[in-house]
């Protein structure tokens, strides 16, 4: 077999190796001010993945520097998501944990000339920074001494000033083309608690002066981001080299999008503050937890973000993929049950009133191990009303007047009366049985090419299932019409709820393990399921709606 060729990310990593590297550090950053989507999983699995590959490490670092959106419940989702994931970092780290080393540079950069406590308000700041073609106009405040820029920035820390007085900005060139570049904002003051440093700062330092340095603390060799972060590698680049500190380097990949998919944490947060879902694992929603939740498997995660690859350009992806690797993994691992979701009644005429017998049924044709389990059939049963038709086509196999259909492990049946009520739908259909053609022989050797599932009415279990689609209607949520916002791009139909009827053994599944509808598709009970009253999610739909 052919090697598969390697992505860009491991050429990158090959060619330092091959350059003397002898050990491979990565991170995984999250900002705790979300829970973790499916976006997420992919960066999760390249850097995890990454350092499992070439024998090195990754450590797990939140990003915690903006103390007014951050908490704890964030913390702890994402160490499980990252877990259930199948990973494990080598560190757990806080951004928050280099406060005071981050400090103590920022002082080294004062001192060398090379940042400074600027009085301008945000407004003016953002107006004197000019544009791309338009050089910005310098701080009245820019020239300040060093002893000056020393006290007002002890003083910023002490907490004499309120939010917004004043900033520490990097003194680097108000014309330079990168707009990054000129004069970026270092600190500034925020009184608020921190989740984890409580009221200890009022000071806070911004994303681009501490990312680099954590990276560099932590000696990571490969800090991969995702592409809008390009424009921001030179000046990762020259915070490293004016600290003179160990020197991280940054790489960027595209950041994933699927097609009716919204993958911005402050939207997801919006949908979840205004209940338009159930929570942040709502089933429809793109998270980590709602995949979870909705009966994905954590192999199907890591399959997708292995078939989607790593690109250098912005694309979106298919949803049909991420539905794709679900229903792969699923089709290996489920066990198969019956279900009938539409149900049709089924008297068998010619079968015992109070009769019970047990058919053996396969649990997973994929997997002997599985074993087998027993499945009730009585003189009534519910069948799909889709496998009935009155007036069939040519080619329709399954049960029609005076037609013939085998129970799936079970008899053959014969259709012999259709019975409606006065508005001319079907109630209930009358049907003989052949006492001689269980388990898949017949009285006098005739085949029949239909099969279909059935529950037993007297055994079945009442479940509610949910049915899930899209939560938008448009392929990029954000494609909005004019006058609207994006909510009014969501579908009102993403979840619908009906009542199943489940063969005995289903109450037995545990929350979050998918199993296969025989013919129907993959559910798993819900988290909201109690013994008192089931409730299955859908998975996925049994059929393809995108060919690899
Ligand atoms: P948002 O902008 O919606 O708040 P974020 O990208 O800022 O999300 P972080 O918590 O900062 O969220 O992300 C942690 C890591 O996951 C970062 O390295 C980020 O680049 C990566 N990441 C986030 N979204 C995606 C995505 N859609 N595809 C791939 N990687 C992503
Ligand atoms: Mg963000
Ligand atoms: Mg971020």
């Amino acid at each position: 077999t052919r090697e598969k060729s390697l992505n860009f990310l491991e050429e990158i990593i090959e060619e330092s190796i091959a350059g003397g590297e002898t050990r491979i550090q990565t991170r995984f950053p999250p900002e705790p001010n979300g829970y973790l989507h499916i976006g997420h999983a992919k960066s999760i699995c390249i850097n995890f993945g990454l350092a499992k590959k070439y024998g090195g490490k990754c450590n797990l670092r939140f990003d915690d520097t903006n103390p007014v959106k951050e908490d704890v419940e964030y913390v702890d989702s994402i160490k499980r998501d990252i877990q259930w994931l199948g990973f494990q970092w080598e560190l757990e780290r806080y951004a928050s944990d280099y406060f005071d080393q981050l400090y103590e540079w920022a002082v080294v950069l004062i001192k060398k000339g090379l940042a400074y406590v600027d009085d301008q308000t945000q407004d003016e700041i953002r107006e004197n920074r000019g544009t791309v073609s338009v050089p910005g106009t310098p701080s009245p405040w820019r020239d300040r001494s060093v002893e000056e820029n020393l006290d007002l920035f002890t003083r910023m820390k002490n907490g004499e000033f309120p939010d917004g007085a004043k900033v520490l900005r990097a003194k680097i060139d108000m014309a330079h083309p990168n707009m990054l570049f000129r004069d970026p904002i270092m600190y500034r003051i925020i009184h608020a608690e921190h989740h984890r440093t409580g009221d200890k700062w009022c000071i806070y330092p911004m994303y681009d002066y501490a990312h680099g340095q954590s990276d560099s603390i932590e000696r990571i060799t490969h800090s991969i981001c995702t592409l809008e972060f390009d424009v921001h590698r030179p000046l990762y680049d020259w915070f490293i080299q004016a600290l003179d500190i160990f020197p991280s380097h940054q790489y960027e990949f595209a950041r994933l999008n699927l097609t009716y998919t919204m993958m911005s944490k402050r939207k997801l947060l919006k949908l979840v503050q205004e209940g338009a879902v159930m929570g942040w694992d709502d089933p429809r929603m793109p998270t980590i937890c709602a995949l979870r939740r909705k009966g994905y498997t954590p192999a199907s995660v890591r399959n997708f973000a292995e078939m989607v690859g790593v690109a250098k350009r912005d694309n979106v992806i298919d949803l049909g993929k991420l539905e794709y690797c679900v229903r792969e993994d699923l089709n290996r691992v489920a066990q198969r049950r019956m279900a009938v979701l539409n149900p049709l009644k089924v008297v068998i005429t010619n079968y015992e009133d109070d009769k019970t017998e047990l058919f053996t049924a396969i649990n997973n044709p994929e997997d002997e191990a599985a074993g087998t389990r027993q499945v009730p059939f009585s003189k009534v049963i519910w069948i799909e009303r889709d496998d009935f038709m009155e007036n069939p086509p040519k080619k329709f196999f399954r049960l029609s007047p005076g037609g013939e259909v085998r129970l799936r492990y079970s008899y053959l049946i014969k259709c012999e009366e259709v019975v409606k009520d006065e508005g001319g739908n079907i109630t209930e259909l009358r049907c003989t049985y052949d006492p001689m053609s269980g388990g898949g022989s017949s009285s006098d050797g005739r085949r029949v090419k239909g099969v279909i599932h059935w529950v037993s009415a007297a055994d079945a279990v009442e479940a509610e299932i949910r049915l899930f689609n899209p939560l938008f209607t448009k392929e990029d949520p954000d494609d909005v019409a004019e006058g609207q916002t994006w909510e009014d791009n969501l579908n009102p139909e993403s979840m619908i709820k009906i009542t199943g009827y489940l063969e005995p053994s289903l109450r037995d599944i545990p929350v979050g393990r998918a199993v296969q509808f025989e013919r129907v598709g993959y559910f798993c009970p819900d988290t909201d399921s109690t013994p008192g009253h089931l409730v299955f999610n859908r998975t996925v739909t049994l059929k393809d709606s995108w060919a690899k």
